[in-house]
């Protein structure tokens, strides 16, 4: 455990980003809560807990070791969707617990067909469609053989979506291609149901689309970065408020990343602050070590950039982030101690470090800053 910093996880702010999203996509569309990625860093086993309290009951993940910590989690309360990845090995564990997955490959399908065979039990899959992404998804040319499976194979295999996924709806640059993933999609469910097999539900939409192109919401949209309060770009987010008269966000960020000053220093002008010379103190400053590092998942791109909170002030990372500490420049602000708080991510006071912020000064996505933050830092989920 990494004990020398906490995240916090808000169930109010995932209450209310979950409301926002319900209200946007209305009763009939299913709300399926992305979860890969360790929750996109909030902790898998906490945030699916806070989700089915939100009502949440359909997760997607990546690959079979997530879905077994979700169902660990929260047993057969739940539909657990695997987007990625099922091994050989894993697809028996798989089919028992009635876990639904995505099928984009010939060899996947048949090891589906000969384990529900085995086990007399039916696969539940979701068949991709390939329409312009070029990485998953069977072609147009292998759907006639597909079909001709599914309909061969239909006492092993429960044919419960025909799914694609976009390749960039948060910017308005790829709307042409988009569109046409959105059009080639249609046309390989009409081929699909013209060949009299119906799946029970369509899907395609992550937060960008089903935002930036409504009608890809479909029967149920897969929701990631949105629910954890933070949008999929600058785009979208303007896209939004363009169509309101409030210019109010209505996400909220679910984490906040906080730890404690291990150590205050004074440092004379024309010293250098920490490994090499990157920073050079250019008048006598004060200095707190926080024991946070890129281990902790604090990217080094953030040496001389980042900011961090510390009684309500915005203190700058001086000198480069190490594997377990950094160091941030407090001369100006008065009365601090020894085991103050320190602010990564979230509010203090009236100031905030937003992920955003984060990202832009390090030129990360959001999701790839969030999903870097250790697994070992403790979770706590607070009101
Ligand atoms: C990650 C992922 C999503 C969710 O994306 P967000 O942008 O976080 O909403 C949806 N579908 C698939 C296939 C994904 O891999």
């Amino acid at each position: 455990m990494h004990t020398n910093s906490i995240i916090e996880l808000s169930q109010s702010a995932l209450e209310k980003n979950i409301a926002f999203l319900r209200k946007t996509f209305g009763k009939k569309v299913i709300l399926s809560s992305v979860v890969k990625g360790n929750a996109y860093g909030h902790g898998l086993a906490e945030f699916v807990t806070m989700a089915n309290d939100c009502g949440i009951t359909h997760f997607s993940v990546f690959d079979v070791e997530e879905a077994k910590i979700v169902h660990t989690t929260l047993q057969d309360k739940v539909t657990i969707m695997v987007m990625g990845l099922v091994s050989d090995e894993d697809m028996e564990w798989v089919v028992t617990k009635g876990v639904e997955f995505f099928v984009f490959e010939k060899n996947r399908l048949n090891k589906a067909i000969k384990t529900a065979k085995i086990l007399r039990k039916k696969a539940k899959i979701h068949v991709e469609i390939e329409t312009g992404m070029n990485r998953t998804g069977f072609d147009k040319k292998e759907l006639t053989s597909v079909i001709a499976i599914l309909k061969k194979e239909s006492e092993q295999l429960t044919f419960k979506g025909l799914c694609t996924h976009y390749a960039g709806a948060e910017s308005i640059a790829n709307y042409y291609r988009i569109d046409r993933q959105i059009k080639k999609f249609e046309e390989a469910y009409q081929y699909v149901c013209a060949n009299n097999i119906k799946p029970e539900i369509k899907h395609s939409a992550c937060s960008a689309a089903s935002m930036m192109f409504p009608q890809t919401r479909m029967d149920l949209v897969r929701i990631g970065i949105m629910q954890y309060g933070l949008w999929p770009s600058p785009e979208v987010f303007v896209n939004y408020l363009n169509t309101k008269k409030s210019k109010i966000d209505p996400l909220n960020r679910v984490i906040t990343w906080k730890s404690k000053i291990m150590n205050i220093k004074t440092v004379n002008a024309g010293e250098f602050i920490g490994y090499g010379n990157s920073f050079l103190a250019e008048k006598k400053m004060t200095i707190a070590v926080i024991p946070i590092g890129y281990s902790h998942g604090y990217s080094r791109s953030l040496s001389n950039q980042g900011r961090v909170l510390i009684n309500g002030h915005r203190c700058v990372v001086v000198g480069s982030v190490n594997m377990n500490m950094m160091t941030v420049d407090i001369t100006d602000i008065g009365n601090v101690k020894k085991e103050d708080e320190v602010i990564l991510i979230g509010k203090q006071d009236e100031v905030s470090v937003s992920i955003a912020s984060f990202s832009d000064l390090s030129n990360q996505l959001n999701y790839e800053l969030l999903t870097r933050i250790s697994k070992t830092i403790p979770r706590k989920i607070i009101e």
